[in-house]
């Protein structure tokens, strides 16, 4: 329901003024939701969802173990990418991150390390913030994954214990030691055995991921993967 809010706004702008492209800022066509078409062909996509020794793969290795890890989009400061993900995160563009899930999933679930997932997680906000914009950016951008592709999407999910302050200029370690032990899993028993998905918007130390991976890999039988939308 709380997603519903900031949607609700974006819908009603849309009677008054034309929806626009999230990454190029032109008028949208009447069947294109969130992206226009010109630059749906253009995204940066970094095409390495099978390779093993992809970047997003090399950032977590030696630190907790994935069973594969990959990000759709190449992440440039000013870039196309940087424009999507903020109308996503800021602005109440839930229809960019839609559209963005939908078109990552259509290429993830066609890769022979992603095809058997069968759970789908976001990783949480916390309450504060999720209070604040309304909806969790990764949870709109797991609603567009599982429009494609038929994934189960965990009950309760994993739950942020500890409040994060804003990490955004901080050094790896400090956020590391941030974010530590700031997740916890609410019902461990249904994820049991299960190959699950972990998603959020930018990969870039890879810390939240991390915790949020730890914290799941004590479900007995689990594996983890985790897809970014972005990586910086
Ligand atoms: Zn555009």
């Amino acid at each position: 329901m709380a997603r519903l809010d900031g949607s609700l706004l974006y819908d009603l702008a849309g009677i008054f003024m034309p929806r626009r492209c999230a990454a190029c800022g032109q008028a949208l066509m009447r069947l294109e939701q969130g992206i226009c078409g010109d630059c749906v062909e253009d995204l940066p996509r970094l095409r390495a969802f099978d390779h093993p020794d992809n970047k997003v793969e090399l950032i977590f290795r030696g630190r907790v173990p994935l069973q594969a890890a990959g990000a759709w989009l190449q992440f440039t400061k000013d870039g196309m990418v940087q424009h999507m993900l903020h109308h996503l995160k800021y602005r109440g563009d839930t229809a960019v991150g839609l559209e963005l899930g939908k078109r990552m999933a259509e290429e993830a679930m066609a890769s022979r390390r992603f095809g058997d997932v069968d759970v789908v997680l976001p990783v949480p906000l916390h309450r504060r913030k999720l209070k604040q914009r309304g909806y969790n950016q990764a949870q709109v951008l797991v609603d567009g994954m599982c429009q494609v592709w038929p994934l189960r999407q965990a009950g309760t999910g994993l739950l942020r214990v500890v409040h994060t302050s804003t990490q955004t200029r901080r050094g790896r370690l400090a956020r590391w030691g941030n974010v530590k032990e700031a997740f916890q899993l609410a019902d461990p028993g249904e994820l049991r055995n299960a190959h699950v998905l972990l998603v959020d918007d930018v990969v870039t130390t890879g810390a939240t991921l991390e915790s949020c991976a730890k914290a799941l890999l004590h479900v007995p039988g689990i594996r983890v993967s985790v897809l970014a939308c972005a990586c910086a």
